[in-house]
């Protein structure tokens, strides 16, 4: 089952209960009041409540997640102009930056690999089955750094290990060595279901529960909002575990219009990439490691 604790539900709303506290100019200057260090990830064992975790294993039952002390609320998926001075300055964004992709089949990797790289690197259509069967890496330079993207088969969800699958999900850890600057969560716009809550609760299992302290949901199909805003249907949605793995993620989320024009597409990267800045400040530029 896919839980939440609900106490992070609440610390990491405003007192308005409306969403995440926008980010403060000053906070950059060396306090790290939003840094996720105060989230603390746990397990959650049958009958207990509350408590961090003394391992890093997630059960099947579920898992919480606990945000403390974290006087300013929720860690905010917009980057300011002193986060960005702040990391270039101390030359911890990394020159080459790795991306994960991952979701459930169709939910539309393939294609948002291939809008990030600005061509058709990966196969991506509709089907009854799953198209992609491999890693797959394609890179490009963009703002003087070097993106690798990597696109990957259904490896997070429970059909693919009843189907045998000849990648598994560890496969996801050693191609993506050592760790992944941000891993994408793709998902299509109104189709959050429970494959995709099971996407996440393996992603934990295979990577660690604080790889969601480097992820970043996106969301296929932007073109359906018809002009409304990603941020407005997040806030108002009735899906309580979309909400609930919004807010737990910081907020970082984006829309891709997969069928969006060249310009329209590097407007989109433009602002996953701002939003991919924030966990980079956050981190101090490093990868993920389970072992971080
Ligand atoms: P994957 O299995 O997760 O890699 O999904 P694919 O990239 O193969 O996409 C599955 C289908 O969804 C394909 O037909 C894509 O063209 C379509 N698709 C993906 N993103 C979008 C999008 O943003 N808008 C629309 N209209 N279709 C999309
Ligand atoms: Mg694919």
């Amino acid at each position: 089952m896919f839980q939440f604790h609900s106490n992070a539900s609440e610390a990491a709303l405003n007192s308005s209960g409306h969403g995440p506290q926008k980010p403060t100019e000053s906070a950059p200057n060396g306090e790290r009041d939003n840094s996720p260090e105060h989230l603390v990830l746990g397990v959650r064992s049958p009958g207990s409540s509350s408590g961090p975790a003394d391992s890093g294993v997630v059960e099947d039952e579920g898992y919480e997640l606990i945000l403390w002390n974290s006087p300013a609320g929720a860690p905010s998926q917009r980057p300011t102009r002193d986060m960005l001075a702040d990391l270039q300055e101390k030359e911890k964004t990394p020159k080459r930056l790795r991306l994960l992709l991952v979701g459930k089949s169709g939910s539309g990797k393939s294609a948002t690999g291939n809008s990030i790289l600005g061509r058709e690197a990966f196969e991506s259509k509709l089907s009854a089955r799953p198209v992609t069967m491999t890693f797959q890496h394609g890179c490009r330079d963009w703002d003087g750094k070097e993106l690798e993207v990597t696109d990957t088969p259904d490896i997070l969800s429970s059909r693919v290990s009843r189907e045998g699958a000849t990648q598994g999900p560890w496969a996801a850890i050693a191609c993506c060595t050592p760790g992944p600057h941000a891993v994408l969560l793709v998902t299509q716009l109104g189709r959050f279901t429970k494959e995709d809550q099971e996407v996440v609760r393996h992603l934990q299992k295979v990577f660690g529960v604080g790889i969601l302290a480097h992820t970043v949901l996106v969301f296929t199909r932007e073109e359906d909002l018809e002009g409304g805003s990603l941020d407005e249907y997040l806030r108002d949605t009735d899906n309580q575990e979309l909400a609930d793995l919004d807010v737990v993620c910081a907020r970082r989320h984006c829309g891709f219009n997969n069928r969006a024009d060249g310009a329209g597409k590097e407007a989109q990267l433009t602002e996953l990439m701002e939003t991919i800045q924030v966990i980079l400040w956050e981190h101090e530029g490093r990868p993920y490691s389970k072992e971080a």
